[in-house]
């Protein structure tokens, strides 16, 4: 190459990037377009209040909410009219504690199974997911970018997903799935499979925080996830260890502020949570072994607090003797009681359920929410899995994958929205069994069952 054609070569660069970009995203079609919808004699629960409004109509342009009148709004011709007979339009439920790719498959296939047979297994679970109602996912780890694009083009149904990509772990730490014998890892070395399939990254250092960090933000990660304390499903972190280092948790949060969304972390200990307090960290997922001191912190900074009423059958599911059943039996009791503290202190929080390895559980996931009635009344729960679960989406900021407002029905807002059989915000049973009881689920203004 003589240095002219070099230039001309170098300068076109990056237009052939530009243009790769474009031919990737065209791909497989299309986002979906949705039309215009109008729902005629319902009534609302809008996310915020705990009463059901008047009977109303409510007009879907587009993926938005258009109108909302308890005068009868005319249907114009070509509008699809669904007659609503008094149920209750609700918004989409949103679950912040989710694994869209480690719901379905077993943890060996998850972990060293074949990558396309995982891909349509999460597919065809996310389709599930969405016709149990949920229309939005926080996802909390896993290689999701794939997923979550095929569901956006609209080839296959499923939520919107709010990807962390792969969560980052220390070596040992909760997330660390590798086996004894891949010991010693040399830094810059080679890679794990489950760090090549994205699942999880090992750091060990505020450096390789920092770079992990900066990887999944590449590929488009809504908020960065860590573990900064031992878990209950990995292998060799015990329940008390704290993991990251200060300087490590602050270089993530410096790396996700700087692109402007945060960092959340998987902690159970006063310790863990203190820890990533100091450092920066927005959100605790489970805290379940936290302490009165704790609690008020976490209210004091505003700290976001992401609950799960896990429930009993999963701590069961782990094999009595094993080191994991020793860990679930130190964790649980903790359920009850950080629900109890987090009512205590006003703490904002978030409902999920960290669903991992179980079809037959993930078919719970509408159970589990309508479990929170031991703490909450019905509409509370209901707010929490759609009105605040959708702040605590709203804190990825411009890194949200979805402009327009979640989790509310209003006039503005995006219309992601279920039609129930009876009041939810009265039994909030009815959320449990959404086969009988959810009419109609709506999703970015498309409809995607109508069972009138
Ligand atoms: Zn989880």
């Amino acid at each position: 190459m003589n240095s002219m054609s070099r230039r001309i070569f170098v300068a076109a660069l990056p237009l052939v990037a530009v243009g790769l970009a474009s031919a990737v995203r065209a791909q497989g079609g299309s986002p979906v377009i949705a039309g215009v919808t109008l729902f005629q004699n319902v009534r609302i629960f809008d996310g915020k209040s705990g009463s059901l409004s008047a009977p109303s109509s409510v007009l879907i342009k587009g993926n938005g909410i258009e109108r909302i009148s308890t005068a009868p709004i005319a249907a114009e011709p070509g509008v699809t009219v669904i007659a609503g007979g008094g149920r209750t339009l609700m918004p989409g439920l949103i679950d912040a504690h989710w694994h869209a790719m480690l719901v379905r498959p077993s943890p060996a296939d998850a972990i060293a199974g074949d990558v396309g047979f995982n891909n349509l297994v999460a597919g065809a679970e996310a389709t599930d997911t969405l016709m149990r109602g949920f229309t939005t996912v926080r996802d909390m780890g896993g290689p999701t970018f794939g997923l979550k694009r095929a569901i956006d083009l609209g080839i296959v149904p499923g939520p919107r997903i709010y990807p962390s990509g792969a969560m980052i772990t220390i070596t040992g730490g909760h997330g660390d799935f590798r086996q004894l014998s891949d010991l010693p890892r040399t830094i810059g070395g080679l890679l794990s499979r489950m760090e090549q399939i994205g699942g999880s990254m090992v750091a060990d250092s505020p450096d390789e925080v920092r770079l992990r960090t900066r990887e999944q933000l590449m590929q488009g990660a809504s908020q960065i996830k860590l573990t900064a304390g031992g878990g209950v499903s990995s292998p060799f972190s015990p329940i008390d260890a704290s993991t990251f280092t200060e300087a490590e948790l602050r270089a993530a949060v410096e790396a996700a502020e700087n692109w402007g969304t945060y960092v959340t972390v998987h902690a159970f200990t006063p310790a863990a949570i203190q820890r990533a307090i100091a450092a920066g960290v927005k959100c605790i997922e489970h805290g379940f072994l936290m302490d009165e001191t704790t609690a008020k912190l976490i209210a004091e900074k505003g700290v976001w607090l992401s609950l799960q009423p896990l429930p009993e059958e999963l701590r069961q599911g782990f094999p009595v003797g094993s080191v994991q059943r020793a860990k679930a039996d130190e964790v649980w009791p903790g359920i009850a009681a950080t629900y109890e503290l987090a009512k205590k202190y006003r703490i904002k929080t978030a409902w999920g359920t960290d669903v991992l390895f179980s079809q037959a559980l993930a078919q719970q996931q509408g159970a589990i929410l309508a479990s929170l009635v031991r703490w909450y009344s019905p509409a509370e729960a209901l707010t929490m899995a759609t009105a605040t679960n959708a702040e605590l989406l709203a804190l990825s900021g411009k890194r949200s994958p979805y402009p327009g407002k979640l989790g509310v029905v209003e006039q503005g807002a995006v219309a992601d929205l279920l039609l129930v059989e009876g009041n939810p915000a009265e039994n909030i049973n009815l959320i449990a069994d959404p086969a009988k009881n959810f009419k109609v689920i709506m999703k970015d203004g498309r409809v995607y069952k109508n069972a009138l």
